[in-house]
């Protein structure tokens, strides 16, 4: 048993509380390697924002859940030497799909897990939520459960449809589960296609999509019902066409990529929403990096001169996600 608070992170109660008071959101990013977690890190320590450290199943297997530990608590140790005097950090599953991994996961020194039971009929998704809630809160982990059901694929978790959450099932399922903080469903949806082109509109001056607006409707019936309550926003990318483009230019092929607008997010982070998850866009940003190098220097082969421009790109991402998006620069 490694207690999270050894390792100098901290869970997201005080956290969140804060955001939602403040009018901001808490950036969680997911990392799968070294150069990700360093750029975040930096980014977070630079802006003296909060930050959450995300991690899926996928990605613990790809890192390895000891090695994971112990880059959690170095990436503490290197906010410090950074200047940061309390890093505020966050551990976060992300997408936990059973008791068992979620348990691991709070033994192993997470501060905070998210047990998805949304594909679950309504009572199994509470009483495994529920049954998460409970252990974790003998450690004081803090608990993250979803309501509805995003579109599009995120390592395992994948779906064809959205369902938006029921805002009449929320106080019953935040109430019934202990749940700390709620996923909802409102438009966002995982990975770097959130929709089809038939779902949107193109713009005729760029020849851009234009994506469908997200259901502000629906999240402000959410927090009519569950005041001051931590809401969370899955699959909040906004695939930054620059890099896209950036991608096509040097060789990939990502037709008609799109994610949600900024301007949205932005004003998501003012409300409830207290935590807004991003992934693909880093993905794009080390991608579109490391195939600038590739084509441009086929000769290179040492892996810290691709990888370098890879963390470089991603930092900027990520400081402009926290103080233009976000908001939550200078708020730790
Ligand atoms: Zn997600």
């Amino acid at each position: 048993m490694v207690s999270y608070k050894e390792l100098g992170l901290v869970n997201t109660r005080d956290m969140f509380a804060k955001a939602i008071r403040g009018g901001y959101a808490i950036p969680a990013f997911n990392f799968n390697n070294m150069e990700q977690l360093q750029a975040i890190i930096k980014a977070a320590a630079d802006t003296k924002s909060p930050v959450i450290l995300q991690v899926s199943k996928g990605a613990r297997n790809y890192a390895n859940p000891t090695l994971l530990r112990y880059m959690a608590q170095g990436a503490v140790e290197y906010a410090k030497e950074l200047g940061w005097e309390h890093p505020q950090i966050v551990l976060h599953l992300d997408h936990g799909d059973s008791f068992e991994l979620c348990k691991d996961c709070v033994d192993l020194g997470f501060s905070s897990v998210m047990i998805d039971g949304s594909a679950l009929p309504y009572e199994e998704n509470i009483a495994l939520s529920k049954k998460v809630a409970d252990y974790a809160h003998l450690y004081d982990v803090t608990v993250e459960a979803e309501l509805g059901v995003l579109a599009g694929v995120e390592d395992e978790v994948q779906a064809e449809e959205s369902h938006y959450t029921r805002p009449e099932e929320v106080i019953d399922f935040s109430r019934r589960t202990g749940c700390d903080s709620l996923a909802i469903s409102i438009g966002t949806s995982h990975g770097a296609y959130k929709f089809k082109p038939e779902q949107c509109t193109r713009d005729p001056r760029t020849g851009r999509l234009v994506p469908p607006p997200l259901a502000f409707d629906v999240l402000d019936a959410i927090m009519e019902q569950l005041p001051g309550f931590p809401i969370v926003l899955h699959g909040s990318s906004s695939v930054p066409q620059e890099y896209v483009d950036m991608i096509n230019q040097f060789g990939g092929k990502l037709p008609d990529a799109v994610g949600i607008p900024e301007d949205q997010l932005r004003k998501a982070s003012k409300s409830a929403v207290c935590k807004i998850n991003i992934d693909s866009d880093s993905r794009l940003a080390f991608t579109a990096a490391v195939r600038k190098v590739f084509a441009e220097k086929p000769g290179e082969f040492d892996p810290r001169k691709y990888c370098g421009p890879a963390r470089d790109l991603m930092t900027e991402l990520y400081k402009h996600k926290i103080i233009n998006v976000l908001g939550s620069d200078n708020k730790a």
